[in-house]
């Protein structure tokens, strides 16, 4: 029996061997050429991404995995620890993921803890995604997708783009822009932020171009400016992810995209909020409260001052004011 000398060290064993098996399925199973390979292919991702980050295929059937497993010498018990396998009322034991191909989620070391499976179905009832449970080894707040594969480019380059979605890791990276990680799962979390924080001091967000995009933009720039990063938005149009757009566009294009919509977090809030509110004095008065409340977040006032003085000319509002109100939120805040 294949058994680690700790309880924690069997589920990363047997979290290998399943992404281990997921791959070979992929690779040379016949359901998981014909269907799996053929999906990433149509999707446009190549070869040489499809096995840095190691994806598979589960196959369409109750027990594929837990079969295998087994006769690998792998205890049911630890399938069932990391949420590969369900037990049901009855108690009987089925594979979580089927008919899906699997996205293996690693811990920053290399590890595997964790797994989504995209379903290949268009039915709506049937969920596109579904992820790995909490477990000994996989706290969902506290892992970015991406990050094994990316961090040392985030290092190198000292900035992290920060995206939605598996596919838009993987597109974003296959277009040789390596530093990209998902919060794939949650919304962002304080932790993720931190786990950022280790490698640089520089976020761009890559969100969505959707309402909800937008809105989980406004809330994760306010909590990595409360971290002390620094934060920049690109927004996409037309409800495009950056997957999407990539397709759309070209990696070439997709680049200077960037490039040319990368806006600070002020420029970014005052661009969104302003268009919603339109020309209601009222709620532009808001909007510029909205924003010096982003700014007050900031820990370091030198950085916070910087801002207020670009605030100031952007919005045309005095210096004097906007600092006054500042001081009323932090004052407030104690
Ligand atoms: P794709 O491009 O493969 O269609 P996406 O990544 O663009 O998918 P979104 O709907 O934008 O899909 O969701 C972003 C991310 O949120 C997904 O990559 C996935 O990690 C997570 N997610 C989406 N739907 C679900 C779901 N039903 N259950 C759990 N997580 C989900
Ligand atoms: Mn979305
Ligand atoms: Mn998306
Ligand atoms: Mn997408």
């Amino acid at each position: 029996v294949l058994e680690a000398n700790n309880a924690r060290e069997s589920l990363y064993v047997v979290s290998l061997y399943a992404a281990n098996y997921f791959a070979n399925e992929l690779w040379t199973g016949e359901q998981g050429r014909a269907i799996g390979l053929s999906y990433f292919k149509e999707r446009g991702f190549r070869e040489d991404i499809i096995k840095k980050f190691e994806l598979g295929y589960s196959p369409d059937q109750w027990d594929a995995l837990i079969l295998s497993a087994a006769s690998a010498g792998h205890k049911e018990e630890y399938l069932e620890k990391t949420g590969l396998a369900i037990r049901n009322e009855k108690g009987k034991v089925y594979d979580r993921f089927r008919g899906r191909v699997m996205f293996p989620i690693h811990n920053f070391t290399g590890r595997v803890i964790g797994f989504g499976g995209r379903t290949l179905k268009t039915d709506k009832n049937v969920p596109k995604y579904v992820n790995s449970p909490e477990s000994d080894i996989y706290h969902k707040s506290n892992v970015l997708y991406g990050l094994y594969q990316a961090k040392k480019a985030i290092r190198d380059l000292d900035n992290c783009y920060l995206v939605e979605g598996y596919a838009d890791v993987l597109s974003v990276h296959q277009a040789n822009i390596e530093n990209v990680v998902a919060s794939s799962g949650t919304s962002l979390t304080i932790e993720q932020i931190r786990l950022i924080g280790r490698f640089t001091q520089n976020v761009t967000i890559l969100y969505d171009g959707d309402a909800a995009g937008i809105k989980a933009s406004l809330r994760g720039l306010d909590m990595i400016l409360e971290e002390g990063l620094n934060v920049k938005v690109v927004n996409f149009p037309d409800g495009h992810d950056p997957d999407s757009y990539m397709h759309k566009v070209g990696a070439g294009a997709f680049k200077i995209y960037i490039e040319n919509n990368r806006k600070d977090f002020i420029l970014y809030k005052a661009d969104t909020l302003l268009k919603e509110a339109g020309t209601d004095p009222i709620k532009r008065a808001g909007i510029i409260r909205d924003i010096v409340e982003s700014i007050a977040k900031i820990p370091d006032d030198i950085k916070a001052s910087v801002f207020i003085r670009e605030c100031s000319h952007l919005l045309q509002v005095e210096e004097r004011m906007l600092m006054t109100e500042l001081n009323k939120i932090r004052s407030a805040k104690f």
